[in-house]
C-alpha cells in the first residue's frame, strides 16, 4: 500500500517536471531567433566573417541543446509508460530509467542530425539570401575589400610631392584633386603669399597656378589607406 502512494507520488512529480521541460523549448526558440537577428545584422553592418561565423556556432549549440532537451523528455515520457504498465508492488527507480532511455537516445546523435535542426536550417538559408542580396561570397568581407582597394591603390599616392615622403595628413586640392601634406602645402602657400607671389601646384605637370589655402580640403580616405598600409607593412615585419 505504502509502496504504491510512493509511485503515484513520483509519477505525478516526474509529469509536472515534463510541462517545466517543454517550457525550456520556448526559451530554446526564442533564443534561436534572437541568434539568427543577431547573424543578419552582423552581416549587413558589414562586420567580419568569423563574428557571423560565431552565430553559427551559438546556432549549433542552441540545437544541441534543443536535441537533448527533446531526447530527454521522450526518455521521460517512454518510462512514464512502462511504469504506468507495471504493477503498483514494483516500485522502479524512476531516476534510473529515465537515465537509460536517455543514454540510448543520445547514442545515435550525429552531426547530420543536428544540422537539420529547422531553425538551424532556416538560420542558414537566411544568411545564403542575404549575402546573395548583397553581392558578396562566403570568403568576402567588407573589412577585405576595403584593405585590398588601399593595397591596390598606387603606393606614389602616397607620396607627398613637397616633402617627397609618406603623408600622414592628406590635404586635397578640390581644384585639380592633388594631394599634399597638410603642414608642408600650408607652408609653401603663405610663403609664396607673403613674397606677394602666387602659389602654383607643386605636383609635376599640374597646370593649376593661384593655389589658395581655402581650396584645401582634409582628405580622409586617403589618409584611412595610407594608415591601413602602414599597418600592413608593421604586421609583416
Ligand atoms: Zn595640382
Amino acid at each position: 500500500m505504502a509502496a504504491h502512494g510512493a509511485s503515484l507520488l513520483s509519477t505525478s512529480i516526474v509529469e509536472n517536471s515534463l510541462s517545466s521541460l517543454k517550457n525550456c523549448q520556448a526559451y530554446i526558440d526564442t533564443g534561436m531567433d534572437i541568434a539568427t537577428g543577431v547573424a543578419l545584422d552582423l552581416l549587413q553592418t558589414g562586420c567580419e566573417a568569423a563574428e557571423v561565423d560565431g552565430m553559427e556556432s551559438v546556432m549549433l549549440e542552441y540545437a544541441t541543446l534543443n536535441r537533448d532537451l527533446n531526447q530527454y523528455i521522450s526518455a521521460v515520457e517512454e518510462t512514464l509508460r512502462k511504469v504506468k504498465r507495471h504493477p503498483p508492488e514494483e516500485v522502479p527507480d524512476l531516476r534510473q530509467l529515465v537515465q537509460t532511455t536517455y543514454e540510448a537516445h543520445q547514442k545515435k546523435n550525429t552531426d547530420e542530425a543536428l544540422r537539420n535542426n529547422d531553425k538551424f536550417i532556416q538560420f542558414e538559408d537566411q544568411l545564403r539570401d542575404l549575402k546573395k542580396q548583397m553581392g558578396i561570397t562566403q570568403e568576402e568581407t567588407f573589412e577585405d575589400d576595403d584593405e585590398e582597394i588601399a593595397v591596390t591603390q598606387s603606393f606614389a599616392n602616397f607620396t607627398c610631392p613637397i616633402t617627397q615622403m609618406e603623408m600622414e595628413n592628406p590635404v586635397k586640392n578640390k581644384v585639380c584633386g592633388h594631394t599634399y601634406e597638410k603642414d608642408a602645402i600650408v607652408r609653401m602657400i603663405e610663403s609664396r603669399h607673403k613674397n606677394s607671389k602666387k602659389a602654383r601646384c607643386p605636383k609635376i605637370g599640374c597646370a593649376m597656378s593661384d593655389l589658395q589655402i581655402s581650396d584645401l580640403v582634409p582628405d580622409s580616405a586617403l589618409r584611412r589607406a595610407i594608415e591601413i598600409h602602414k599597418r600592413q607593412r608593421q604586421s609583416q615585419h
